[in-house]
């Protein structure tokens, strides 16, 4: 019966794999917003929000692995294709500091072509600045290993020493093989995926978990991937927060044959289940950029607590058609106006100032 799902979400009682399929299918989506944000001021009773302000640099878009979702990634020889040099990831990220950003978040494509000391000093340089260097998703770092023919501990260990300390959650889409296969057949597998999130966790580097939905998953899947993560996570507790994003069609192959768009209460009903199923994790994310400012607000009712990142640069969701612009200021107001105070914070949570 969903209303003893109900209840002992309102208990805060751990839910199961089935009884979290049953609550997204069959949940009424107001109540699972009363739950979700219930269940969020347990954990954050006071009525704050923050966000960061970064900057999301990616030093290639070079990448041999295609996934069928992306945009972004160019082969080695298209007209298009780029690789930074450091002292010219250094110039982007010295630029965005001027703006105020106080983390660099620093992705690629998976370029085969660039050297396992390309990586080391990448890091080494910019954290010799006062930007805090949040790099590279477990898809990298296994090139790295593959690259250098280290082990993935070895590889953690170099890094830190480089200079590293958190990592971002991507490459993680949806953690269910049966979706990979079909989505990122030659990305790497969720076992994968975790084994690295739980060596980086291990090594004492805190990253954050991120999802992408919207195309050819299903609910199951969904609660897969979520279960997957809170397992981990009560194994390491290495998670900072989880992200959602939603899947964007244009300009990539999977966009020809997806024929779903996902809307705001798609998106809302994420966030919620995401807060109530991960009940070992603090930080639950609205993704403004994802959809919108207005979504972004209303999630804060649906169990979010941070806002997220103000980007003064994003290069994967713009390529794939989806333009979202803004500034301290907006964002602030949007928190306002949703009833919360804002506060500007760190890549681990801690406040920098109230606005
Ligand atoms: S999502 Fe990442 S791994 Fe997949 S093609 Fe794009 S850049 Fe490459």
């Amino acid at each position: 019966m969903i209303e003893q799902i109900y209840e002992k979400v309102s208990e805060f009682k751990r839910i199961s794999f089935d009884e979290g399929v049953k609550l997204f299918k069959e949940g009424d989506f107001l109540t699972l917003g009363k739950l979700a944000n219930k269940v969020r001021f347990k954990k954050h009773p006071k009525k704050l929000v923050t966000f960061i302000l970064d900057t999301n640099v990616n030093y290639t878009n070079v990448c041999y692995v295609g996934c069928s979702f992306c945009a972004f990634y160019r082969k080695p020889h298209d007209r298009e294709a780029y690789t930074l040099s450091i002292s010219e990831l250094i110039s982007k990220i010295e630029e965005a500091q001027s703006k105020g950003i106080t983390t660099a978040l620093i992705q690629g494509g998976l370029n085969p072509e660039l050297p396992y000391e390309y990586y080391l000093k990448l890091v080494k340089e910019l954290s010799k600045s006062t930007v805090h260097v949040h790099a590279f998703s477990p898809p990298e770092i296994d090139l790295m290993c593959r690259i250098s023919g280290k082990t993935t501990d070895d590889v953690f260990e170099d890094l830190k020493d480089a200079g590293l300390t958190t990592m971002p959650g991507g490459g993680a889409e949806i953690l269910s093989e049966r979706v990979r296969k079909e989505i990122s057949p030659k990305k790497i597998s969720t076992d994968r995926w975790l084994e690295i999130m739980k060596k980086a966790h291990e090594h004492g580097i805190r990253t954050t978990a991120t999802m992408m939905f919207g195309h050819l998953e299903m609910e199951e899947d969904i609660i897969e991937h979520l279960d997957r993560i809170r397992a981990l996570q009560d194994e390491t507790g290495g998670f900072t927060a989880f992200i959602a994003w939603d899947f964007k069609k244009e300009n990539n192959e999977l966009g020809k044959i997806v024929n779903r768009t996902v809307t705001g209460i798609d998106y809302l009903k994420i966030v919620a289940i995401a807060r109530i199923y991960l009940d070992n994790f603090d930080n639950i994310q609205a993704s403004w950029a994802s959809q919108g400012k207005d979504v972004g607000e209303l999630a804060l009712h649906f169990g979010a607590n941070d806002m997220g990142s103000m980007l003064v640069e994003e290069n994967v969701m713009r390529e794939a058609g989806f333009r979202a612009q803004s500034s301290v200021d907006e964002i602030a107001s949007v928190i306002r106006k949703a009833g919360f105070k804002p506060a500007l914070r760190t890549t681990d949570y801690k406040i920098i100032k109230y606005l």
